[in-house]
């Protein structure tokens, strides 16, 4: 039987790569997102030309309800969970001038409470199988902090702590935790960056291109693959050099 992951955030950018990486190496996929579109439908077409089912669980995994339908829906349909990427993350960028109390709350629910709510109800069902892997998407902010980003970098430091406290926490079940801190990645989240600050970012990155969602998805996939069966609680980033 084909294993399973969940992929949170992924009918765009990074979470769709690693969906279709994951389903190039035979896994069945659950997708999950807030808005249906034509986007989300070439997504799932996507993903089955490899040969794999895929099930739509949509909901918005900063409502603890609706996460525990998302993985409920999933459980239903392939019975197990063998994977899961905790990727769903939003920005609502600006200073703390100007950052509204709903602007840092929002960005935290989504992507910090958001990994709590998947992860706490998927644990279950990978502590009856004794065996899975977790992987978060954090991001170099989260390390190094960034100017107009206050919510943001708070909520991937926090998944930070919270990978490395769930990695010992679960170890013991055979469920390996890490996280994945991407830098400059081209998607729609990056999207809306004036040319010129774009530029200025590039300069930075020591091996001189901005990363594909496809370099993130290769490192999602090694942290699900047995080659890395003794690496947990680790914060591996993705960022051609751009924080060292
Ligand atoms: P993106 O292109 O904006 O895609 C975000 C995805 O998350 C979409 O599928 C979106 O679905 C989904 N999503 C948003 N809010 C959600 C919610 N409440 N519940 C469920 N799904 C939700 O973003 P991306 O650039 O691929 O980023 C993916 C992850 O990588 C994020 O955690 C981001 O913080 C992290 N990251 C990105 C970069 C970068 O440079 N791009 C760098 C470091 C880290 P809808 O369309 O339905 O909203």
């Amino acid at each position: 039987m084909n294993k399973v992951a969940l992929i949170t955030g992924s009918s765009r950018g990074i979470g769709k790569q690693i969906a279709i990486r994951l389903a190039k190496e035979g896994y069945n996929i659950a997708i999950n997102y807030v808005n249906k579109n034509e986007e989300v439908d070439k997504t799932i077409e996507e993903i089955k030309s490899q040969g794999v089912e895929v099930l739509e669980a949509a909901g918005d995994v900063s409502n603890f309800e609706e996460s525990k339908k998302i993985v409920e829906l999933v459980i239903e349909k392939f019975g197990q969970i063998d994977v899961l990427v905790n990727n769903a993350g939003i920005t609502k960028d600006t200073l703390i001038m100007r950052m509204q109390p709903e602007d840092f709350t929002k960005v935290i629910n989504v992507n910090l409470v958001g990994t709590f709510n998947i992860t706490k109800n998927v644990v279950p069902y990978m502590m009856k199988k004794r065996e899975g892997r977790i992987i978060n998407i954090s991001s170099v902010v989260g390390i190094s902090g960034n100017a107009g980003q206050c919510n943001y970098a708070a909520s991937k430091a926090g998944i930070i702590g919270f990978t490395k406290s769930l990695a010992k926490e679960l170890a013991s079940r055979n469920i390996l935790v890490n996280a994945v801190a991407p830098g400059f990645i081209e998607t729609n989240m990056t999207d809306v960056l004036k040319e010129d600050v774009k530029l200025n970012i590039k300069k930075q990155i020591p091996l001189n291109r901005i990363g594909t969602a496809e370099d993130v998805a290769n490192v999602v996939y090694f942290l699900t693959s047995k080659e890395s069966s003794y690496i947990t609680g680790q914060i591996i980033q993705v960022d051609g050099g751009m924080l060292i």
